[in-house]
């Protein structure tokens, strides 16, 4: 301990890898320091404690996923010989965001309990701001501001939904992700902007959920993702009745009545249509504005914003680290964020020497038709080893329990493995619990698991997962 600070350690920023910190810190015995401050919304929407993955991100998009999910059923029980169930009732939208909020409102207490009762732990729910490699000045809501001085400083910020810069009163005519959720009435007839992660899995839930969506994309559905996959993703979508308008964004977006006429241009030609709803999802930007970065010496990526921080997650200046989604290169994932600050500390004060490794972390987009992977796509794959280097195995079924209850679409899976030496390399699954049967199939690639080996288990019937161990047909 080093008397001459307040604190051993001090994050601003109370997510998914700011908590980590604090918490593995503290089990250490160290004096640990916390800012977490949420600026509201440009709809003035708030939320409470724990970042984005519990509040606006992971947990109530899961919730509205599996609610989607369990509507498909209403068709399957009519299907599956169940009486009395009305294949065409409704989702209450309040009830439903009520419900949501009532189990996000349950881990706000947790952590605020938890931050509270636990001795070395002092939390502000003030905004964190640098004032030198050793002060932080903590600003409340009213403006008043107090300094703090500590020996580390980790910046944890997160990022927030970006928004384009060309429509005028674009924040007051739309919303995103972080209105979503809590929002006080049904969206309605929604446009849903963007084709990564956050607009396919809200254009899935609320097309699910009963809603008239249309997702307009700019280019390619999830961008870094297997290509084949996300089409595959596209088209079952396309079957439970999502739109697409593709190779375009909207020009402008007015007011009319309560409702939004957007327009947009597509091969020449001005279109427009009206909306009650449009959701914008078009990437994150760096929470690290007005962090006093620039006075301090941490360099940032001039154009996104984002913290540069080495491999041993310090930035320029040597006893400031950064980790999470506000970091140049790192994947915006929750449990990555959690891996990272875990690391980190036993770096800083257990002896510990392993550093955060971001290749081969498994993930899953909750589309209505779930997509997981880890390892490399199969575009990767090529430009890495080449074509003639590969084998790309695939399978295409249908779930037995799909073709019982007459459920539309099926499913499929890839397998890349090298060539020379057999080693599954990718790993690509579209159906149902992707993040179940994916987390497994996680180990197999971090083993470095051959296709012998997995042509060696004996699967599990009749199950899905069996599939992927008894590919045998090749590109
Ligand atoms: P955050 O969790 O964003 O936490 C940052 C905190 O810092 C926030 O509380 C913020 O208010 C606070 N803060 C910012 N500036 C200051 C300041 N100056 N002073 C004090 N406090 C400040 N990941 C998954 O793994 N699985 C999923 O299914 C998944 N779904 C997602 C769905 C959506 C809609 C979104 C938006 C994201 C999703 N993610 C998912 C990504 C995941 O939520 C993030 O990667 C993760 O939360 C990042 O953690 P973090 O600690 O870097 O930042
Ligand atoms: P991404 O940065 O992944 O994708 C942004 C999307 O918006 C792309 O489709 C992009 O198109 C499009 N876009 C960008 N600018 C514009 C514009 N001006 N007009 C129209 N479209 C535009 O962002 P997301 O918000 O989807 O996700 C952020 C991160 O959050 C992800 O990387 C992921 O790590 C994390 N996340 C994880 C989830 C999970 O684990 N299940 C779920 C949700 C989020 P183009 O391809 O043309 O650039």
């Amino acid at each position: 301990m080093n008397p001459q600070y307040q604190y051993d350690i001090f994050v601003i920023g109370g997510g998914s890898g700011g908590l980590t910190v604090v918490d593995e810190a503290q089990r250490l015995g160290k004096r640990v320091g916390l800012a977490d401050y949420i600026k509201p919304s440009p709809h003035g929407t708030q939320w409470g404690t724990g970042g984005t993955c519990p509040n606006v991100g992971c947990i109530p998009k899961k919730l509205m996923h599996m609610t989607a999910l369990i509507g498909e059923i209403r068709h399957e029980l009519t299907a599956t010989g169940w009486q009395g169930v009305d294949p065409h009732s409704k989702n209450d939208w309040n009830i439903l965001v009520n419900e949501v909020q009532r189990q996000v409102k349950g881990i706000n207490k947790g952590n605020d309990d938890w931050l509270i009762a636990t001795n070395g732990i002092t939390y502000y729910n003030k905004l964190g701001k640098l004032k030198d490699d050793h002060t932080i000045e903590l600003i409340d809501k009213d403006g008043q501001s107090e300094f703090v001085t500590a020996e580390y400083i980790v910046i944890a910020v997160g990022s927030r939904p970006s928004f384009p810069t060309d429509i005028p009163n674009v924040k007051q005519l739309t919303i995103t992700s972080d209105d979503l959720f809590s929002l006080k009435k049904a969206p309605g007839k929604t446009l849903v902007v963007g084709a990564s992660y956050v607009a396919l899995e809200c254009a899935g839930f609320l097309t699910g959920l009963g809603y008239d969506v249309t997702v307009m994309v700019r280019s390619i559905l999830l961008r870094g993702f297997d290509q084949e996959m996300a089409e595959r993703i596209g088209e079952f979508m396309k079957i439970h009745g999502t739109k697409f308008i593709r190779g375009t964004i909207p020009s402008s977006i007015e007011d009319v009545d309560g409702k939004r006429l957007v327009k947009w241009v597509l091969n020449g030609q001005e279109q427009s249509e009206v909306f009650d709803t449009v959701l914008l999802a078009i990437g994150r930007s760096a929470d690290t504005q007005n962090l006093g970065l620039e006075q301090v010496g941490v360099q940032t990526n001039k154009e996104s914003g984002k913290i540069i921080a080495n491999d041993a997650d310090s930035t320029s200046v040597p006893n400031i680290f950064a980790i999470g989604d506000c970091v140049q290169g790192r994947l915006e994932l929750t449990p990555t964020a959690i891996m990272c600050g875990k690391r980190l500390i036993k770096r800083l004060y257990s002896n510990g020497n392993q550093i955060m490794e971001y290749s081969d972390v498994s993930t899953t987009v909750f589309t209505p038709l779930e997509y997981g992977c880890v390892g490399y796509s199969e575009e990767a794959a090529i430009q890495k080893f080449g074509k003639d280097n590969l084998k790309i195995f695939t399978s295409e079924f249908t779930p037995l329990f799909w073709n019982f209850a007459n459920r539309k679409g099926t499913c499929y899976a890839k397998l890349i493995v090298k060539k020379d030496d057999d080693v599954v390399i990718g790993f690509h699954y579209l159906g149902p619990d992707a993040a179940e049967v994916t987390q497994g199939f996680g180990v197999v690639i971090k083993l470095k698991a051959k296709k012998s080996d997995l042509d060696n288990v004996v699967g599990i019937h009749p199950s899905v997962a069996e599939e992927l161990v008894q590919m045998q047909t090749w590109k």
